[in-house]
């Protein structure tokens, strides 16, 4: 969609949800032609399809214009914040394929898990994804992982667990019972990782610093 006009602003209001009280403005030509000679444009104050005619007046002129979005890209490259979402191009998260191995101990009264990246070969800090392919939950006070018997049909036991893998899952790739106590299974499982908060406010500030330049140019 195309407009002939969008124009940042900040509404002031100390209580707005939005970073920095950001919101767009967009704005078209009237084509209603009853009140288009009067009104000769429509305005939607927060780009959200609710529409007023204006006059020609009411519209920023090409400079305001100019000058709003300077206003709004100097404000990125200060905050590193992008509430317009202008830059659209950054992704806040990535998603890769990765071979889990995965350890289910069964204690007697529960079963734990704990595993790594198969490649990297010692545990780790188990990402949701992991968790939660596992059905497994973090205690708070102990830190460990463990199965969430809620979700699984009683009693829970390393052969029905090993039964429910290799059965029902086409990315399971090993699954095998160490002992009576040790269940391992590989498995391939999309991971999404969260990229670091840092690394995401550098590149907003350093698009925001070109667009600054590309108004300039
Ligand atoms: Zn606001």
């Amino acid at each position: 969609m195309h407009f002939l006009m969008e124009h940042p602003w900040q509404c002031g209001d100390k209580d707005c949800a939005a970073p920095g009280g950001w919101h767009k403005s967009i704005w078209d030509a009237n084509h209603e032609v009853e009140d288009a000679e009067d009104f000769p444009y429509l305005c939607s104050d927060f780009a959200d399809g609710d529409w007023e005619p204006c006059t020609e007046e009411d519209m920023p002129t090409h400079e305001e214009n100019i000058e709003a979005w300077r206003e709004y890209f100097m404000w990125a490259a200060e905050s590193g914040e992008d509430p317009l979402e202008e830059f659209f191009l950054i992704k806040y998260a990535e998603q890769r394929t990765e071979d889990w191995r995965l350890n289910f101990r069964d204690t007697g009264e529960r079963i734990e898990v704990y595993g790594g990246l198969r490649d990297v070969g010692h545990y780790s800090p188990l990402p949701d994804d992991v968790l939660a392919w596992a059905c497994a939950e973090r205690e708070e006070d102990t830190g460990m992982y463990v199965l969430d018997p809620s979700l699984f049909e009683h009693p829970l036991t390393l052969g029905h667990l090993r039964f429910l893998a290799e059965d029902n899952d086409p990315n399971v790739q090993e699954c095998f019972l160490e002992d009576n106590a040790h269940l391992v299974i590989v498995v391939s499982i999309d991971v999404r990782h969260d990229r670091d908060p840092e690394e995401i406010q550098a590149e907003i500030r350093a698009k925001a610093e070109k667009s600054i330049l590309d108004l300039e140019a």
